[in-house]
């Protein structure tokens, strides 16, 4: 994520703004140059959303639209006079802002529902029944519908539900990261040029989904899946392989960046050779090869671990990327960059 400046004072500002936490000039995220600006030219109007304290993005003044442009991504949001519900599904906007602005640095399609209703991308935020005897809100992706249980917000929620299901990482950015790679993979890969790299890579996605994922619950992940899979549940299906693999490389490439607009360099002290030293120095959304990436992701992620040990938490990063996770995080690279290339 980028940082930012109050274009009143010069401000170091955050992508979260909704004001300058120094001259106190209202914010907004201008979601078409990717930036926060000061609110004070009649060239837009904020995010009706605003007002209830759910969003900080910028509408053009010319649009006829009340809602910005990840509002309008909202299909079903939930009932808000429940109490408890906004803050919950708050903090599901601010997390799908972030995912949305990652999309837009690598140039995906991305289109709402309301232009293209078969295709375009929406999002569903909502709570099971309080009498918990009709069936719970099941987490995933439909052509094109993302929908999160509204409870993966409660982090006691969340973090029983990660330690019941034995994952070492659990978050709303990632599981909105591994949801829009079942989306990108219907648009990108299926019966697409990239199909049959991905049948190599990935394995066939013919094999039976629905009896796949009831084998991964019932018996639990591949023997050895460390050896070839991003995590335990990505073993169950390519679909969830790809999603999985999709998720990690959007979180590569957005912790890089801001690592990159921090200034960055990481130089192990006691290993102070040259090749020691990894100095962030391009753009990781866009400049920087596969290998660049790789080269610079693994030596970031010790030093973000070591770090939060020191503050007393786990992992911030509790992977380990083999050989075959790498060539397949290359492939999700290649897929999105050629695309963005227009090729
Ligand atoms: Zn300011
Ligand atoms: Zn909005
Ligand atoms: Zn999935």
């Amino acid at each position: 994520m980028r940082l930012f400046h109050c274009e009143c004072c010069g401000q170091r500002l955050y992508f979260e703004n909704t004001h300058c936490v120094h001259c106190d000039t209202p914010q907004g995220f201008d979601p078409y140059t990717l930036s926060l600006r000061s609110m004070t030219s009649d060239a837009f109007r904020p995010c009706i959303n605003r007002e209830s304290g759910i969003c900080n993005w910028l509408v053009p003044a010319q649009s006829d639209d009340q809602y910005c442009l990840s509002c309008r991504m909202t299909l079903v949001i939930p009932d808000l006079s429940v109490s408890g519900n906004v803050t919950l599904w708050a903090d599901m906007e601010a997390e799908k802002q972030r995912l949305i602005y990652s999309l837009f640095r690598l140039h995906l399609p991305l289109v709402t529902r309301q232009l293209d209703p078969d295709n375009g991308l929406g999002f569903r935020f909502m709570a099971d029944a309080p009498l918990g005897d009709s069936e719970r809100i099941m987490t995933g992706h439909l052509d094109g519908v993302i929908t999160l249980n509204l409870a993966e917000a409660d982090p006691v929620v969340r973090e029983a539900t990660r330690r019941q299901m034995a994952e070492p990482y659990r978050t709303i950015l990632g599981h909105f990261r591994h949801e829009v790679g079942h989306y990108y993979w219907q648009q990108l890969i299926s019966n697409g040029d990239w199909q049959e790299d991905f049948r190599r890579r990935f394995g066939d996605e013919r094999d039976n989904y629905a009896q796949a994922l009831q084998r991964h619950y019932q018996q639990g992940p591949r023997q050895g899946w460390q050896q070839h899979y991003i995590s335990a549940y990505a073993s169950s299906h390519p679909w969830e392989d790809w999603a999985e693999t999709w998720a990690h490389y959007l979180h590569m490439v957005d912790t890089l960046e801001t690592a990159y607009e921090y200034g960055l360099t990481t130089m192990p002290r006691g290993s102070a050779t040259s090749s020691a030293e990894v100095n962030l120095h391009d753009d990781p959304y866009q400049k920087l090869s596969f290998d660049q990436l790789i080269a610079q992701w693994l030596p970031l992620t010790t030093t973000m671990n070591s770090l939060n040990h020191s503050m007393g938490y786990d992992d911030v990063y509790p992977f380990n990327l083999s050989t075959t996770v790498i060539d397949k995080l290359s492939m999700v690279h290649s897929v999105i960059h050629q695309h963005s290339n227009g090729i």
